[in-house]
């Protein structure tokens, strides 16, 4: 049988298009289809743009610190709209760039909805089109819980593009983008709540990270509103209003949910081509990212293995290593370095103390909490938190964790060491660089508790 196409791709987000550059890179004729714009979550509503407006709040902060250091910030003003126009000038230079290395790999974008109509056809604009293989690669979208008024809510999809920045918001979860937006809105000025239904943000996280972020936020003027949800929102002539599960009502300017990702499964055809889902939806992959049928793979936030665009990106090359170039690849999920630009922003790998000992492991915790010494002289009193997991049995590293400026940076350098397996004794033998903060991580002398 011929086919129109190698491969078709349904989504150009970060495991799309690397999977269609790589396997044309290979030889196969291969057409990417897109409903939205090239680049997907990560360089259009996600990461890039996130990481811009991170940027731009700190500056608040910064201004403030270099009183300290001699200089005089006179006047500093904040424009909403200049750092939205230039974020989107960026996002639409990296959209561009995309598109022409897509293109320049010799892969064929179509725009449009793609659907599944069989295992070897998809359907697009109303065209029938064959492939031998099919790629889903269509992400995930915001989760919105039905409460009433819930249509009032934004989602990050929204947040970048709102017109005017409201006097105050209401941010609802206590995840990633829960707390990357709302370092963002503080930053910014504007009065920020932070909403999470249990006991601590950031579940899943080591807990004192989870503590000394959330001890931060509320020095840096968040409020924080633990076992808290909302039940309802409504319009006022002003803003909204919303009231929480206990009846309690508070007006805010905007109200923003970031309440977890779910898998753009609906309406995609996958029962027409008898792909099997999970209980959210999500396309079930086994170790080399194939579904249950054997010509249709997918990669990246549709299968929720890590809603994570590096771990997409290595998926969708795995992909195109095992099909189009004969080598069978998997990516390794077990260890996966990740950073949350929150403010302060965390940089974690591997296991947090709870997860560890839960684990089995017989642990030695190796921590500490300072002022960094950029903060003596501009008196900015927040601290940084270095935290080391070491396996007693092996003297492995099991985890490390940083909240602190540039923690994202450091832990893309531990993370290799963390990867290889290295231990304790090969952090202590490694030479300090001075005056660091990263340097308490390979200057740790006793265990907690010794
Ligand atoms: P997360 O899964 O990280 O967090 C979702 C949060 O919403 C949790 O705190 C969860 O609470 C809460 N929640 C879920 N459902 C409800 C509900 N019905 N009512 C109230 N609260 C609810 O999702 P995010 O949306 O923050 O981010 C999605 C994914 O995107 C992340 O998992 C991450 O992988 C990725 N991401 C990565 C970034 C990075 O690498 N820096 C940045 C941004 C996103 P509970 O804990 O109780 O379940």
């Amino acid at each position: 049988m011929t086919f129109d196409y190698d491969l078709f791709v349904i989504g150009a987000g970060s495991g799309g298009v690397r999977a269609a550059r790589m396997s044309a890179s290979y030889g196969a004729k291969v057409a990417v289809a897109e409903e939205y714009r090239v680049g997907g979550t990560c360089v259009i509503r996600g990461c890039v743009p996130k990481k811009l407006f991170v940027y731009a709040s700190h500056f608040a902060e910064d201004f403030e610190d270099a009183a300290g250091f001699g200089w005089t910030v006179a006047d500093a003003k904040f424009d909403w709209p200049t750092l939205v126009k230039n974020k989107d000038a960026e996002i639409d230079r990296l959209n561009g760039i995309y598109i022409k290395n897509l293109e320049a790999a010799g892969v064929e974008i179509l725009e449009g909805r793609a659907t599944l109509r069989d295992t070897h056809t998809v359907s697009l604009n109303g065209r029938d089109i064959t492939a031998k293989y099919i790629l889903i690669a269509v992400g995930a979208t915001p989760f919105m819980p039905q409460i009433d008024g819930i249509e009032h809510a934004i989602s990050s999809n929204e947040a970048f593009h709102i017109e005017a920045l409201p006097k105050q918001i209401i941010v609802v979860g206590g995840g990633y983008i829960a707390v990357e937006f709302t370092g963002i809105f503080n930053g910014l000025g504007v009065d920020t709540t932070l909403v999470y239904r249990g006991p601590q943000i950031l579940r899943g996280f080591d807990d004192e990270v989870r503590a000394h972020l959330a001890a931060e936020m509320t020095a840096k003027g968040v409020c924080l509103k633990t076992e808290s949800d909302i039940a309802s929102i409504a319009k006022t002539a002003t803003g909204y209003t919303v009231t929480y599960n206990d009846g309690i009502t508070q007006d805010t300017g905007l109200v923003m949910y970031a309440t977890g990702r779910v898998p753009m499964t609906d309406g995609l055809g996958l029962e027409a081509a008898g792909v099997e889902t999970g209980p959210r939806g999500e396309v079930k992959v086994d170790a080399r990212s194939k579904t249950n049928i054997d010509n249709i793979y997918a990669v990246g936030d549709v299968t929720e293995r890590a809603q994570l665009t590096p771990v997409a990106i290595r998926e969708g090359a795995a992909f195109a290593e095992t099909v189009f170039n004969d080598t069978p690849t998997q990516v390794d999920h077990s260890i996966i370095p990740t950073a949350v630009f929150s403010q302060p922003p965390i940089g974690t790998v591997g296991l947090g103390e709870e997860a560890a000992r839960a684990a089995g492991h017989d642990i030695n915790v190796y921590a500490t909490s300072f002022r960094p010494m950029k903060g003596t002289l501009s008196g900015n009193p927040e601290k940084t938190l270095m935290k080391l997991i070491v396996d007693k049995a092996d003297d492995k590293v099991l985890g490390l964790h940083i909240v602190g400026p540039d923690s994202g940076e450091m832990i893309q350098a531990f993370g290799v060491a963390v990867t290889m397996g290295a231990t304790k004794a090969q952090f202590d033998a490694t030479i300090a660089v001075h005056p660091t903060a990263a340097e308490e991580l390979v200057t740790f002398k006793q265990p907690r508790g010794a």
